[in-house]
């Protein structure tokens, strides 16, 4: 076919997202003989392909690579037959009927659902200094951008679940990780807190902020606030490699806002025991509507349920 030439499309189920929830909806939708389209965005498999061992996903007592078992989920969701296709939705319109979504490739798939699974994406500080240096020591990706830090010293950012884990996987590889907490205390997991603290490599600041990185071309060093505004506040400055961002995700939900509803933070909403959205036929699944969770299994089994319940809105309709 011509590149250049535009292809409109029609399915029963269109499916925008790669990740647990996207792969698990398809699975299903394929089961039900939806012949679902799933759209493979800029980041396919979604984030378990930037985090290293997965431990808590149940069936794999050993653990397994987050690159693996999304590359299992995929196979799955293509033994049904699934149509997977690389394409950024640009445009939907939720407006009309059938259902219409615009791809940057200029093609137009019309669909008589659709489940919205297109994940959440690392937030930044909104430092001036974390664009200057983008791809230049400040990375949001300790497993994609680790390796180039082998030996050298580099500082991880949040004190959830994620940055423990990132800075666990950096003293795997760098000769020092500086852990950046605002407050005086880890919100992540105790299992998590344990192995940080007893890491030598990690050294937890606490009550401590970043204003600011320094360095001539790439990232030499951070400048840090200890007690921000109070009468114990000191400034110091830190000498790093790798500025890592672990401060939590934004939905990516921008491209429907004009018709789906979200929360003040941009998570789409979903009604009570159900993964419907304000608009009859879309469907969310996954960390698009989960401000609270966040975890695989349960963006796999929201994908499960806005499945069947597409299908049982196609079989009413
Ligand atoms: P969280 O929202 O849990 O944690 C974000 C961290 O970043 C908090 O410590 C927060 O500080 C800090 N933070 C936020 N904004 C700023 C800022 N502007 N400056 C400095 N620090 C900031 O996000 P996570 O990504 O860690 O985790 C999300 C969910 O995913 C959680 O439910 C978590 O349990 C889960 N998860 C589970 C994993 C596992 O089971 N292995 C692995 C990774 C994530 P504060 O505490 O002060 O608000």
């Amino acid at each position: 076919m011509n590149t250049q030439e535009t292809q409109a499309q029609h399915t029963k189920c269109l499916i925008i997202g790669t990740g647990p929830a996207g792969f698990t909806a398809a699975i299903y939708a394929c089961r039900a003989n939806l012949s679902p389209i799933v759209l493979e965005g800029p980041q396919p498999g979604g984030q378990l392909t930037t985090t290293s061992e997965v431990e808590n996903f149940p069936g794999y007592p050993q653990g397994v690579d987050g690159n693996q078992l999304m590359a299992d989920l995929r196979a799955q969701a293509l033994r049904f037959d699934a149509d997977i296709r690389q394409a950024l939705v640009t445009n939907v319109d939720f407006g009309t009927r059938p259902l219409s979504v615009t791809t940057s490739a200029g093609d137009t798939i019309t669909a008589d659902t659709v489940i919205i699974a297109t994940g959440a994406a690392a937030k930044y500080l909104r430092l001036a200094d974390e664009v200057k240096y983008r791809g230049m020591g400040v990375s949001a990706c300790a497993v994609c951008d680790g390796f180039f830090y082998r030996k050298r010293c580099v500082a991880v950012v949040g004190g959830g679940d994620t940055a423990c884990e990132e800075a666990i996987y950096l003293a795997g590889i760098a000769e020092k990780v500086y852990l950046i907490v605002r407050k005086d205390y880890l919100r992540a997991s105790k299992v998590m807190q344990k192995r940080v603290f007893e890491n030598p490599k990690i050294e937890v600041l606490f009550n401590t902020n970043t204003v600011g990185l320094f360095g001539e071309d790439v990232v030499e060093g951070a400048h840090l606030v200890e007690f921000v505004g109070t009468e114990r506040e000191r400034k110091f400055d830190i000498a790093i490699d790798g500025f890592f961002l672990a401060i939590g995700h934004q939905p990516n939900s921008a491209v429907f806002a004009d018709y789906v509803e979200t929360d003040e933070q941009g998570f789409i909403k979903v009604k009570a025991h159900s993964q419907a959205t304000n608009i009859e036929g879309v469907y969310a699944a996954g960390d698009v509507c989960d401000p609270v969770f966040q975890q695989a299994i349960i963006a796999a089994g929201s994908g499960c349920r806005a499945a069947l319940e597409a299908e049982r809105y196609i079989m009413s309709h």
